[in-house]
């Protein structure tokens, strides 16, 4: 969808999207070439040159935000049915996350409203005031794991913020970003503001991201690819944000709620099958409860239903792709070559039924008997495989949590007040969670440490990486400033 229409690829090329629990054919996708990249770049530049978007009033902006936001709702259980086809992900994790979706719209709609610049102290008869312009066109590329979540994450601030945009969904889940931009022209957002393409991010990502027309990237993906795209918009100093891959700690310390943990760490790890990129892999369980902890952890992990994503009581959806499965199964091969033992899990879960057999599947999967130095805890799995580790002292487990390439969530259960704030500071991870399994609501910052990326999003200091500061200084005195003397 370039400049509010919608067309064929230039060489009218298309690619498929799958359904990854059954395998069918959901739809056939315009596959962008670099010509359409062209074309949607020359859209959005022109849509904020003019600035039709960027100096429309912000309190029509939050109007025409929460209008977004309301047309979401009306077409709630659309955009729900939509992803899961598309993903493969539980109903009730779709639900979660584009109810979220609609609230960051919310969110940033009350947050333009009194997003503003500053006066600061100058000396006498000067006056300084910063303005908060909008720093132009941004090309957002987003993963597969939470497709109209991670949009919501990116379209929302840049638009609150005056920008205009070119939204790259992952080829494995285009649909609900063409349904968003839909409803952004429905609420009112002007032609050429949010402009959508889809294809190869292989083929056309590279010429986006270097791409002279764009001012910003907002990549949120591998970390792989993050290093790629910071080094092609390094050659345009772009403003770059980067959400990245994770290897996120889970502490469970024996003074803690076993029950509440055991839950919460199986969600942290198992929800959306795994595929977060805050999933909490690297369990580590003090030695006193070792013993009970992990077998109680065992216990509820058996009872986790992997099937139908549409039936309300499943757990755990399909995979993204057979691609995906077959990683997952190589990370859990090596780590048994390595020396791990599957407590759990470790194989595709027999019984789905016809209907999934040619889905993408795995069964959750606990591994023991690992160091945090093998592969299969310092390298992302980006599934539902959890290693386990046992640990004796505060200092030791800090220091082998914070020993990862990593930073980007971390959790900690304990119910020492002292303990729990203590070790939340050592971390060295962008969210930290107590007794609790849950990262992101609207308005707390999200984003990682070291090669987890760096920017924050779902926060009010988003705001800030989509603007550029002006400062303008002026002199209010009455004779001229004449320091030359002459
Ligand atoms: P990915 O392979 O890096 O792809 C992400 C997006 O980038 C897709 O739209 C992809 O297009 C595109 N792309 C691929 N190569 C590109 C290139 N050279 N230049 C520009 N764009 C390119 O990541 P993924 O496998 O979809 O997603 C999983 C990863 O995302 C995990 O590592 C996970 O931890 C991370 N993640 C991080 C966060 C966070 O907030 N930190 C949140 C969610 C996910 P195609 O689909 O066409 O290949
Ligand atoms: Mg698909």
């Amino acid at each position: 969808m370039i400049n509010g229409d919608y067309s064929n690829s230039s060489n009218n090329e298309f690619f498929e999207t799958h359904n990854p629990a059954t395998g069918e054919l959901l739809a056939k996708v315009a596959k962008a070439t670099k010509e359409d990249v062209n074309r949607a770049v020359e859209a959005a530049r022109a849509a904020f040159e003019t600035g039709k978007w960027a100096k429309t009033a912000h309190t029509k902006r939050a109007r025409i935000l929460n209008k977004i936001a309301a047309i979401m709702r009306d077409r709630f259980d659309e955009l729900v049915e939509v992803e899961v086809l598309d993903t493969g992900k539980t109903v009730a994790a779709a639900q979660g996350q584009i109810n979220q979706a609609i609230e960051d719209f919310e969110f940033y709609a009350g947050t333009i409203a009194t997003f503003g610049g500053d006066t600061n102290p100058m000396p006498n008869k000067f006056f300084n005031y910063t303005l908060k312009e909008p720093v132009g066109v941004c090309a957002q590329i987003i993963p597969w794991n939470y497709p109209l979540m991670m949009a919501a994450w990116k379209v929302a601030p840049a638009l609150a913020a005056g920008c205009t945009v070119i939204l790259k969904p992952a080829s494995n889940t285009p649909l609900t970003a063409y349904i968003l931009a839909d409803i952004c022209l429905d609420a009112g957002v002007p032609p050429g503001v949010v402009n959508v393409i889809t294809g190869s991010g292989a083929k056309i990502g590279p010429y986006l991201t270097e791409h002279a027309g764009v001012d910003k990237v907002a990549f949120t993906g591998e970390t792989e690819t993050g290093k790629d795209i910071m080094a092609r918009a390094s050659q345009t100093l772009k403003r770059l944000t980067l959400e990245l891959g994770g290897k996120s700690p889970n502490l469970v310390f024996d003074d803690c709620d076993i029950e509440g943990a055991v839950v919460g760490s199986l969600y942290g790890i198992f929800y959306n099958t795994g595929q977060s990129c805050e999933a909490r892999s690297r369990l580590f369980v003090h030695e006193n409860i070792y013993d009970e902890f992990l077998e109680k952890f065992i216990e509820k992990a058996k009872k986790l239903k992997v099937g139908d994503p549409f039936n309300k009581e499943t757990h755990m959806g399909a995979l993204i792709s057979k691609d995906h499965e077959k990683v997952v199964d190589s990370y859990v091969k090596l780590a048994v070559e390595e020396g791990g033992e599957i407590l759990y899990g470790g194989k595709r879960p027999e019984d789905l039924g016809q209907e999934f057999e040619n889905g993408h599947w795995y069964m959750p999967t606990i591994i023991g008997n690992v160091t945090n130095d093998m592969k299969i805890a310092q390298e992302e799995v980006f599934g539902p495989v959890v290693v386990v580790m046992k640990f004796s002292d505060e200092k030791e487990v800090l220091k082998q949590a914070n020993d990862s390439i990593f930073g980007l969530g971390s959790a900690i259960w304990t119910k020492d007040f002292g303990k729990a704030h203590r070790v939340a500071a050592g971390l060295r991870a962008g969210v930290v969670m107590i007794n609790n399994p849950i990262s992101a609501f609207p308005g707390t910052p999200f984003g990682g440490y070291k090669q987890s990326g760096f920017g924050r999003e779902l926060s009010a200091e988003t705001l800030d990486l989509y603007t550029e500061t002006k400062s303008v200084v002026s002199y209010i005195g009455e004779r001229p400033i004449n320091l030359f003397g002459i």
